[in-house]
């Protein structure tokens, strides 16, 4: 049998392994959490969701949402186990993060077609065909050997994690459940603010103190994440804006809106635990507690996971990559995840799903495909390889990316809704013809 490398059991490889293992190829997936943790990653199990338990939008309407559709029609195993433990968040696809991974791990380790091998891998293998998947915070030795083979071309940012509180500490008489625009079913626990609240709150966020930043060299932030702490810098509005934004959150209680409200995310499937929406952040653990704990309904909330900043890596691949995500230099070397420069757990798992069919592929003599730009995995792959490498950003997943339509359509949610119908049919079309 033609045999694939894969490198990283996160979101990219896990969906990377189990898609080349589908094409009945023999894939062999190396895993270094057994016996090596990252900063960030908790468990052994793959899949691991770092921060938040949102894989965002669930709509067609919506890019991630769209995105999420066409992995379902490319039978995506991340989309299955996230369809199989979901848990209630509004229009938005949220999971029991545990149960996630198990089922992704089950699956992938028992696949026939997948050995896993639990070790961390210290450079890239020189032969065969590989996929590194090692995601943003790739252990040291790896990340080294990949820097030269890119010759530098390696970038530095910060990522964040939000709090996590325990719900029995959270004073319910004091938050009302709700959706912003009561969109789905009522999901989120909301904390109302009164100008004078948040005054009070915002001024201390400001002066309270982050956690020394030591082992990076250059402070880069990625819009997508940045801490609350440095968005509250920007002044005093932009939370406003941001995750504090009232508008659709009227209080049940009152019928008006409140000044500021800070929302909460239930994180898993009992309901126990819930995130603070946006909270992401570096500030020292004692300052975490002192200043969230003016958040109403928080006064005596038990923070059961502290906020935390990492540093996360990804390369500059419209220099490096082709939108079949092989490299340039090597063409049996294939890069999936975070580190190419898509940015989400979804964006992840898709490019590994591209990857993962590609490097089955080539494996058995086939030739890698570019899907079509007019779907959302088109398009990222597509984006990553075609922007201005002085400049390039993560992207997430969005409908500014696709090509536009024929016509103009005025209406955003006709427009996305015409966006999403053609990606899907184009879609439909290529799986054909390529015998997807
Ligand atoms: P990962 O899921 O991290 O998988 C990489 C895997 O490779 C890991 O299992 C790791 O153990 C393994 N590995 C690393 N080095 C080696 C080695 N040398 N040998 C063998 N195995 C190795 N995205 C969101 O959509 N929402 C969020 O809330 C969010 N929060 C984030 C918070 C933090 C702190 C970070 C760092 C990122 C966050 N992201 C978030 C971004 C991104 O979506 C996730 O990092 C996602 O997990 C990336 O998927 P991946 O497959 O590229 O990497």
């Amino acid at each position: 049998k033609p045999i694939v490398t894969v490198i990283g059991a996160g979101l990219a490889g896990s969906e990377a392994a189990f898609q080349a293992a589908e094409q009945g190829v023999e894939v062999h997936l190396y895993e270094m959490r057994k016996e090596k943790k990252t900063p960030a990653h908790k468990t052994d199990q793959f899949a691991e969701l770092v921060c938040s338990n949102s894989l965002r939008a669930n709509q067609i309407t919506n890019a991630v949402g769209l995105l999420k559709e066409e992995m379902r029609q490319l039978s995506s195993v991340i989309m299955s186990a996230a369809d199989h433990n979901s848990v209630p968040a509004g229009g938005a696809l949220a999971v029991d993060r545990e149960n996630f991974s198990k089922e992704i791990t089950e699956r992938v380790r028992n696949h026939p077609n997948i050995t896993v091998h639990d070790e961390e891998v210290t450079e890239i293998p020189k032969e065969g065909i590989v996929i590194i998947a090692s995601g943003p915070l790739t252990s040291d030795a790896l990340a080294e050997d990949i820097k030269s083979f890119n010759e530098d071309e390696g970038l530095y940012f910060y990522d964040a994690a939000a709090p996590i509180i325990e719900k029995d500490s959270i004073d319910m008489d004091k938050v009302y459940l709700k959706s912003r625009y009561d969109k789905g079913e009522a999901a989120y626990l909301n904390c109302p603010m009164t100008k004078e609240e948040f005054t009070t709150f915002y001024e201390a966020l400001i002066t309270a103190e982050v956690a020394p930043l030591k082992e990076f060299e250059k402070e880069k932030f990625f819009e997508g994440c940045m801490p609350i702490e440095v968005m509250a810098k920007r002044g005093e509005k932009t939370m406003l804006f941001g995750p504090l934004k009232p508008v659709g959150l009227e209080d049940p209680k009152t019928g008006k809106r409140p000044y500021a409200v800070v929302q909460l995310r239930q994180d898993n499937a009992a309901g126990s635990l819930y995130n603070i929406v946006g909270f992401q952040t570096h500030l020292k653990w004692g300052e975490q507690k002192r200043v969230f704990q003016m958040i109403p309904g928080l006064e005596n909330a038990q923070i059961v996971r502290y906020g935390v900043m990492h540093r996360n890596t990804f390369m500059n691949s419209p220099k490096l990559l082709e939108p079949t995500y092989q490299t340039k230099k090597r063409p049996s070397l294939f890069f999936a995840g975070q580190m190419t420069g898509v940015e989400g757990y979804v964006e992840s798992a898709a490019s590994g799903l591209v990857a993962g069919l590609n490097a089955a592929r080539l494996a058995k003599g086939e030739e890698p495909v570019i899907f079509p730009e007019t779907t959302q995995m088109g398009s990222m792959a597509h984006y990553i390889t075609h922007t201005d490498g002085k400049h390039f950003q993560p992207m997430n997943a969005n409908f500014g990316i696709m090509p536009a339509l024929p016509n103009r359509i005025k209406d955003k949610k006709e427009r996305y809704e015409a966006l999403a119908g053609r990606a899907l049919a184009d879609l439909e079309e290529f799986k054909e013809a390529k015998g997807l």
